[in-house]
């Protein structure tokens, strides 16, 4: 299926996580990616600076993700922190909720609870939230780029930048989607189906239209219900153009190999269907998209996150800087990146760092002479302290300058790695070069470089 019929524009997707990441996704970055994967309570929250950051700036293609299951696991998830709110839905979930519409409204603002499956009994209330979390998508930015009052502004900066403002249409329409793991598992799922299946036969906007898909991990690793599961989607028509991927805290370097097995195995079967994307994965997705015949096609993450993502909380925690090490596809804490790096002996000079761990633009700028010192700087930090669970505690929180940095390191490494010109025997060789020269006291951040190659022969790419 080509890009069009699909909606997927490439391997490589990115997800817009607050506005704090548009740095990372332009400039140098912005041809690094294919596709942007934007949240809808981050578009609620923010809906001019998105409009026109993807309308003059990124101008990439786009989706957005109606992040529907954030209703469905208490309202409490939902609250504002803030305590002057007094107990009241964030206004960007709010914003949601009217925009959606029906059964939302009614529980959340009305009943003051969380959706249930029952509240999705009449064929009314499906039409009336896919009618909802459509236009929401097709028309939230456009609504900023031509009749709001805001319109004038955005034209008015763009003719003086002299850019054009484009109309922003997203390259596929998300149908509502509810998480699959918790209770009501078979009811939930009953109401993806029906939602999916009403906006296949009318596709909003004449465009794609995709199934996302949320599971838990026991689920992902029980085949009976993974066989419900494919063979209830496998009898939607006319076929979602893609199926979104996302399964709750799975974690490709931690996960034993009988857990990558039922992974890989989940995503062959929904690729039966329709192409999948992981929407958070790491590493050994972006190897399953380019060699395996799984019809994995995209991998999306964030900028220095999202490659595990848990279903809850909804909104998402504290980004924690790390270092990516390209040699093992996984961020660390700064005494294991170090620890690594002494290891491999890149410490001792510039030229053997650039060439035994990173010779992306961040770090040639950054390790200038002695990498031992100059590396720092990735890690700088301050202890905070701050009150949790009825005590004191105290953490080192990286600098704004560190966390920079950071994530201009990871956004060049998952740039090279998308892009390397390795074939499957040399990236299998690479990993398990790179488990033997770390010594064994590194196997909790290593392990996967065993994993991983073990798990490709099982799948039979070895
Ligand atoms: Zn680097």
């Amino acid at each position: 299926m080509s890009s069009q019929t699909t909606g997927i524009t490439g391997r490589h997707l990115v997800r817009y996580g607050t506005p704090a990441d548009q740095k990372y996704l332009l400039g140098p970055f912005r041809d690094t990616y294919d596709q942007l994967v934007v949240n809808a309570n981050m578009l609620a929250h923010a809906p001019l600076a998105i409009a026109g950051f993807l309308s003059r700036e990124a101008k990439k293609p786009f989706i957005i993700d109606p992040n529907t299951h954030a209703f469905q696991h208490g309202r409490d998830f939902l609250l504002s922190e803030s305590k002057a709110s007094d107990g009241k839905v964030k206004k960007s979930w709010q914003k949601l909720i009217d925009a959606y519409g029906g059964p939302f409204a009614e529980a959340i603002h009305v009943a003051e609870r969380s959706i249930l499956p029952n509240d999705f009994k009449s064929d009314v209330s499906i039409e009336t939230i896919c009618a909802g979390v459509a236009d929401f998508q097709l028309k939230t930015i456009n609504s900023y780029l031509t009749d709001k009052k805001d319109a004038k502004y955005l034209k008015f900066v763009s003719k003086a930048k002299g850019i054009r403002l484009d109309v922003c249409t997203p390259s596929l329409i998300v149908a509502p989607y509810f998480y699959l793991g918790d209770k009501n598992t078979a009811e939930w799922m009953e109401i993806n189906i029906r939602c999916l299946r009403l906006m296949t036969k009318i596709p909003p906007g004449g465009l794609p239209v995709a199934a996302e898909i949320v599971i838990s991990r026991p689920l992902m690793t029980d085949k009976n219900f993974v066989d419900h599961l494919c063979s209830s989607y496998s009898k939607i028509h006319p076929t979602p153009s893609c199926i979104l991927l996302w399964v709750d805290e799975f974690a490709e370097h931690t996960a034993k190999i009988n857990e990558l097995m039922s992974w890989a195995h989940l995503i062959d079967r929904l690729g039966q269907i329709a192409p999948v994307v992981n929407m958070h994965g790491g590493y050994l997705s972006t190897i399953l998209s380019k060699f395996t015949k799984i019809n994995l096609r995209a991998v999306c993450h964030g900028p220095e996150y999202g490659e595990t993502r848990a279903v809850i909380p909804v909104g998402g925690g504290i980004p924690v800087s790390k270092f990516y090490l390209p040699a093992l596809h996984h961020r660390l804490s700064p005494a294991h990146a170090v620890g690594a790096i002494q290891a491999l002996g890149a410490m001792n000079d510039r030229a053997t760092f650039l060439l035994k761990v990173c010779n992306c633009a961040q770090c040639q700028a950054i390790i200038t002479d002695d990498p031992e010192i100059d590396i720092k700087v990735y890690f700088n930090a301050n202890a905070k302290s701050f009150w949790s669970g009825g005590r004191w505690i105290t953490r080192e929180f990286p600098t704004g300058e560190a966390s920079d940095l950071c994530t201009k390191h990871y956004m060049y490494c998952k740039a090279a790695e998308f892009t390397e010109s390795d074939d499957l025997k040399s990236v299998i060789a690479k990993l398990k070069s790179i488990h033997k020269e770390l010594p064994e006291s590194s196997d909790h951040i290593s392990s996967h470089a065993v994993t991983w190659p073990a798990f490709l022969k099982k799948i039979g790419l070895d």
